[in-house]
């Protein structure tokens, strides 16, 4: 299912892609939470944004300009959807890529209102010109126009509601520092815990009216590479399964079944991240390795490998980032049941242990 006819990686149709694809469609909106309250998790992220909110209340004026960065799929644009929500304003949702033109921005923040949210995903994506007029319009909340052309050209200000903006990222290092530094608020999403993503899971299947065990609930947790788009979109199939195969309860029995079809393993990896650890392994003998090198080996976009692959199987301890290029660790081996030999380059328990000092 996940291979295409050529047995090449099909990447598009992953189950475990943590980016949004339409197949999530409107269920997606239905599961997200609309109170910090119903937010799982991101403690420390709440924390901050409840305070500046209550401040922001406090002195009546608009919330900071506010950084989310972080793998897709954690929640940034939910939480954008809370903050708006919390704050009783409006949530103008658009793209970094959507905005094309210097005038594409200028139309979005002219239609803002007073303490309204725009949210940018992808900010990284922004290009220079689209960028040079967010820079007044987040400092001084003013556009600067320039009519004409040549000696006879000039600048107009128009002022601006007061508005936040809050920009999402996958890659807070591709951004640059004059836009980075006109945020008030960084804030970094991690991956989710177990216990969070069982807790989500179990939300989402109150919402759908699925009768879910703990069990089962715990199983389909471990096994969704610490996000919770994937969590959700697990628990739809599993659904299915429950219905097909079961009494429509999902069980832990349900969601082996199920996740066995999809070729999920135990840890919740994918015939294509065995296949980037198995390509490390075999061609170029545990690493190190480029990344550049390893996408044109699987047949992927570096990005993709980068902002997908890499941050889980580096949870999971299977991959290590060494200046050098990409290892695999000894567990990685054993994960996969091949043989550590003597000679493989990869990377041992000892420098391990360095890299983790
Ligand atoms: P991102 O913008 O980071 O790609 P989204 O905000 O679109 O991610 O979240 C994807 C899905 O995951 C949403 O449908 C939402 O239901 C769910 N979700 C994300 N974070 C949480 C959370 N902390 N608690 C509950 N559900 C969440």
């Amino acid at each position: 299912m996940l291979q295409n006819t050529m047995g090449e990686m099909d990447f598009e149709n992953r189950i475990v892609a943590p980016e949004y694809t339409p197949g999530d469609g409107e269920v997606e909106t239905s599961l997200r939470p609309k109170t910090l309250e119903d937010y799982v998790g991101q403690e420390k992220v709440k924390e901050n944004l409840n305070i500046c909110m209550q401040s922001a209340k406090m002195r009546g004026e608009a919330l900071d300009h506010a950084l989310l960065y972080g793998p897709p799929g954690l929640g940034k644009t939910t939480l954008a959807g809370i903050v708006a929500n919390e704050m009783g304003v409006n949530l103008r949702v658009t793209s970094g890529p959507a905005i094309e033109k210097p005038g594409d921005l200028a139309a979005l923040l002219t239609n803002l209102s007073q303490g309204d949210i725009l949210f940018i995903d992808e900010i990284h994506r922004l290009s220079r010109s689209v960028e040079e007029v967010l820079y007044p319009a987040m400092e001084d909340y003013a556009l600067d126009i320039i009519i004409g052309k040549g000696p006879s050209a000039r600048s107009i200000r128009i002022d601006l509601p007061k508005f936040t903006l809050i920009g999402a990222t996958t890659r807070a290092g591709q951004m640059t520092a004059p836009l980075r530094d006109r945020f008030g608020m960084i804030l970094r999403l991690e991956l989710y815990k177990p216990q969070e993503l069982c807790h989500i899971i179990k939300r989402s299947a109150s919402i759908l009216e699925v009768p879910c065990q703990e069990a089962g609930a715990l199983e389909l947790a471990r096994r969704s590479r610490g996000t919770p788009r994937i969590a959700n979109r697990l628990l739809k199939r599993a659904r299915d399964f429950a219905l097909v195969m079961g009494d429509g309860t999902i069980t832990k029995e349900i969601v082996d079944l199920a996740l066995e079809r999809m070729e999920i393993d135990h840890l919740g990896l994918d015939s294509n991240d065995r296949r980037i650890l198995a390509t490390i392994i075999r061609n170029y003998n545990g690493g190190p390795v480029g990344v550049e090198t390893l996408a044109a080996a699987v047949g992927e976009e570096t990005v993709t490998i980068e902002d997908v692959c890499e941050p889980f199987l580096m949870q999971v301890g299977f991959l290590v980032r060494t200046p050098r290029g990409r290892c695999v660790t000894p567990s990685a081996y054993t994960h996969l049941g091949l043989p550590q030999p003597a000679g493989a380059s990869g990377i041992s328990l000892e420098q391990l242990s360095l890299l983790k000092e």
